[in-house]
C-alpha cells in the first residue's frame, strides 16, 4: 500500500487520488500554502509536499529556476 507523501500513512483506495506519480490522500492534496483543494495532474509538487502553480509555488520557489541563487534575479542578456 502506498503511504501519502504529506502525512506519511497509508492511502487506501477509497482515499487515494492520484496526481504527480504520487497516491496522496485526498484530504491531503491541498496547497500547503494556502490549503486550496488541488486537481490531480494540475498542481506542482516540491519536496513531496503539493502547492497550487499560482500564486503559491510561482511565490515560493518562482517560475523554472528563478531565484536558484544570490540575490540578482536579472541576467543580463549579452
Ligand atoms: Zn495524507
Ligand atoms: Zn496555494
Amino acid at each position: 500500500m502506498p503511504n501519502c507523501p504529506k502525512c506519511d500513512k497509508p492511502v487506501y483506495f477509497a482515499e487515494r487520488k492520484t496526481s504527480c506519480g504520487k497516491d496522496w490522500h485526498s484530504a491531503c492534496l491541498r496547497c500547503e500554502r494556502c490549503s486550496k483543494t488541488l486537481t490531480p495532474g494540475g498542481h506542482a509538487v516540491r519536496e513531496d509536499k503539493p502547492y497550487c502553480h499560482t500564486p503559491c509555488y510561482a511565490t515560493l520557489f518562482g517560475p523554472s529556476g528563478f531565484g536558484a541563487g544570490g540575490n540578482s534575479y536579472k541576467y543580463d542578456k549579452k
